[in-house]
């Protein structure tokens, strides 16, 4: 890993230990860079930056290659956390495949970044998300679940991935997505988003099942059983030698 990378981290670090700002989105978030360290991961060497919310004492964290700070167009990949399917491998989302192919992609690339967001079950919670799942398993979809928990269909929000940019003095990035409506978010958040890179799944045996459903499906996803999944990563994906028409 480079020295330039580590020092300007150390120096963004000195520069603002307590930074504290008017905040971020409607519920005005602001989080401050806490540590960071070298992360060589399966996937590439990478940095691991770690963000604290100065108001709920969320952790965020960033994982960045290459010299991403002050850069423009910086290849950037959104991930909303999941513990059962990014960790655990769960088969009810597509969550670690999304994950994985991003890692892979910036790993390969001179730099880039994933955000790992801690928006858990989108926004409502790992608790919750269980909640949800058991209401699904006994039947409801994934929105009358939601409601029943009295959540909206989506509490996902971007606001935290914007200051997280802003904080690393990012000038401008092309957005790893296939949703325009995340790019839309950033935007609106102040971020300049110069262009958009397609995020592209390989599929396997085991998930191209799952996947094509989703892609075609456009948010309503079915198991082999009838029951709607809970689609925890908004981007419906683009699946590797098999691209769909009409699909981003
Ligand atoms: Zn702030
Ligand atoms: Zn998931």
């Amino acid at each position: 890993m480079n020295a330039s990378m580590h020092e300007q981290l150390a120096e963004l670090l000195r520069a603002d230990p307590d930074h504290e700002c008017e905040g971020v989105g409607k519920d005005k978030v602001c989080v401050k860079i806490v540590a960071m360290a070298e992360l060589p991961t399966r996937f590439g060497d990478f940095h691991i930056v770690a963000f604290e919310n100065n108001k709920d004492g969320k952790e965020h964290i960033a994982i960045t290659r290459g010299d991403v700070i002050g850069a423009t167009d910086v290849p950037v990949r959104l991930h909303s956390e999941c513990l059962t399917g990014d960790v655990m491998g769960s088969l009810r989302c597509d969550c670690r495949d999304q994950l994985e192919a991003a890692l892979k992609m910036i790993g390969g690339l001179e730099r880039g970044m994933v955000l790992y967001l801690r928006q858990e079950g989108r926004g409502i919670g790992l608790l919750n998300k269980i909640r949800a799942y058991s209401l699904q398993d006994q039947g409801l979809d994934t929105v009358q679940a939601n409601h029943a928990l009295g959540f909206r269909d989506d509490e996902r929000d971007y606001a935290v991935a914007a200051h997280m940019l802003m904080s690393l003095k990012i000038k401008s990035v092309k957005l790893i997505t296939n949703n325009p409506k995340k790019i839309q978010q950033l935007v609106d958040y102040g971020i300049t988003v110069s262009d958009r890179i397609e995020h592209i799944m390989p599929s396997n045996e085991h998930n191209r099942f799952y996947l094509e459903t989703k892609a075609a499906k456009s948010g309503h996803l079915l198991d082999f059983n009838g029951r709607e999944r809970f689609v925890e990563q908004d981007d419906l994906p683009i699946i590797e030698d098999r691209r769909m028409n009409g699909n981003l």
